[in-house]
């Protein structure tokens, strides 16, 4: 199968992170590569994946064991044959490894270092068809690092007696370490190096409630007359409509989206490969294929997917390192719909929680206080400066106010209603709205029964929306979709911790209704 399929199919993830794709790419074709990302970056899904998609056994050395069961567990979970041999195993476990390596179903195999030093494992490795050595955490083969492993030192033997490619990963960045590496684990001859800074400075990031949508996207391509760009819709029927708005306003544009025939949609990608200022509306179909360095531009008529398809989206803007913008849109609507689209996923529940945390991660960064450049690379776990000059939230930071207490109230009324509704209701809680439902539930008796009048239903729906952003609460796949309260939320509900909140976002909840586009 495809990278992009087994990303999709058996990870569950809908883009690869910063990095990712050129490593697996390498990986998969059999290079030597020694990656090095920050810890969170996504290092396993590099050696994870070519491991699926090449024949026989990955070996993974790593060193923490509980790190190691854990990938064993998940992959499992994930339909993929995976197993540890690990001094923490049962005799049962053991087994149940071996038996999978003899008939041949295995596709990684998670070992300590301590292993290796048995003249058995060795031996052991020879014979069962290995195809790809994964090192983690390769700077534990630097004798003079905090981590020094001794059993590393035998992994560059391991790999010239199998004779197979080996993929080092680390998040230690220093050249020293770095030669090591390349010493101890590759015999000095140098591998393939993916090291990634993921930002990419000349990209000026900006996001912005949708206000009147439509309007706000031609704004934007109004004031970039003649430069090539990309407006990104969450529907096929919108990129239509859309492509025909922009014509009338004169702009030179195409429509894109996976419903079209494939002879049209040649047609779409080789103009805009060719043509300067050509604008195309389209889904996310468009653009895997895309290598054109001076795509000005990248607009999101809707909110993307998460934060790793937004960064792949922007992505597109700019590879020519001349300066690039983006404008992303979102509202209320799109979260509701995004919300929906995890729970009506055939994913298992632990998948789709796991999805609803990442969409609140992307309402963070739709809602950031401070640098969205520092929010976003924080997510990919990197650091960077606090400000970074060429965002929108730098360019002007947002009002914010002390929100503490109206989060708190929010949370009495998702705890009081004992963490069995969504907004809609909790809203009506807040409000004191006399609904039948609230007398059917008696909620009309709670304490926190129309405590919440000094907002209405917009404004509470953007305290919600930025409680999500912060991560405060998330909707329960079991409990469709009713929002529940995580442990982060705690100390603000126990007083011991307070909360900013932007406040742009709740009074323009009122000034100003939303336009449907
Ligand atoms: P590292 O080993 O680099 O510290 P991990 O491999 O543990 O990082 O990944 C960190 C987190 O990022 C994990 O929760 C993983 O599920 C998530 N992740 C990795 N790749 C992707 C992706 N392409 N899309 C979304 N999430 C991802
Ligand atoms: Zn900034």
């Amino acid at each position: 199968m495809a990278a992009a399929s087994l990303l999709r199919d058996i990870f569950g993830f809908d883009g690869f992170r910063p990095g990712q794709e050129d490593i697996v790419n390498a990986v998969a074709a059999g290079e030597n590569v020694l990656a090095i990302m920050p810890t969170g970056g996504g290092k396993s899904l590099c050696y994870q994946l070519p491991a699926l998609m090449l024949d026989g056994i990955t070996v993974v050395i790593s060193p923490l064991i509980a790190l190691m069961r854990d990938q064993v567990r998940a992959l499992r979970e994930a339909g993929v044959e995976a197993g540890a041999l690990t001094s923490g195993n049962t005799d049962e476990e053991t087994e149940e490894v071996w038996e999978a390596i003899e008939q041949g179903r295995l596709k990684l195999l998670y070992m300590a270092p301590e292993r290796l030093a048995s003249g058995a494992a060795l031996g052991m490795l020879r014979r069962i068809g290995v195809s790809l050595i994964a090192v983690d955490e390769a700077h534990c083969v630097s004798q003079w690092g905090h981590d020094f492993r001794p059993d590393y030192l035998r992994i560059g033997e391991l790999r010239r007696s199998l004779n197979v490619p080996l993929a080092a990963f680390t998040a230690t960045a220093d050249a020293e370490t770095r030669d090591e590496i390349v010493q101890r684990l590759f015999d000095g001859e140098a591998p393939q190096n993916f090291l990634h800074g993921f930002d990419r400075p000349n990209i000026h990031l900006a996001f912005a409630a949708k206000d009147s949508p439509r309007k706000q996207i031609l704004d934007f391509a109004a004031a970039r007359k003649t430069q090539s760009g990309i407006v990104y819709c969450g529907t096929r029927a919108k990129t239509e409509a859309l492509a025909k708005a922009l014509r009338d306003e004169g702009h030179n544009v195409l429509h894109y989206h996976g419903g079209m025939d494939p002879e049209d949609r040649r047609f779409v990608e080789t103009r805009f490969q060719r043509e300067d200022g050509l604008i195309v509306v389209a889904t996310v179909a468009f653009g895997m294929g895309i290598d054109k360095p001076d795509i000005r531009w990248v607009a999101h008529a809707d909110l993307p997917k998460s934060i790793e398809s937004y960064y792949q989206e922007i992505g597109r803007a700019g590879r020519d390192g001349a300066p690039a913008e983006t404008l992303t849109l979102f509202g209320p609507e799109d979260i509701r719909l995004r919300r929906s689209q995890i729970d009506e996923g055939l994913a298992p529940p632990e998948r789709r929680a796991a999805d609803h945390a990442r969409l609140n991660s992307l309402l963070g960064l739709a809602e950031a206080l401070h640098c969205r450049r520092a929010t976003l690379l924080k997510y990919f776990g990197e650091t960077s400066c606090e400000t970074c000059g060429n965002c929108d939230l730098c360019d002007t930071p947002p009002e914010i106010f002390d929100g503490t207490e109206a989060v708190r109230k929010a949370l009495s009324a998702i705890l009081r209603t004992g963490e069995w509704f969504g907004t809609g209701h909790l809203i009506d809680v807040l409000l004191g709205n006399d609904t039948e439902r609230m007398r059917q539930k008696g909620h009309d008796s709670l304490p926190t029964f129309g405590v919440g009048q000094e907002y209405d239903k917009r404004q509470w729906q953007a305290v919600f929306r930025q409680m999500m952003g912060h991560d405060l609460i998330r909707p329960d796949p079991e409990r469709h979709g009713a929002l529940r309260m995580t442990d982060d939320a705690l100390p603000i509900l126990r007083g011991e911790a307070s909360i900013d909140l932007r406040k742009d976002s709740i009074r323009k909840a009122t000034r100003r209704p939303a336009v449907k586009a």
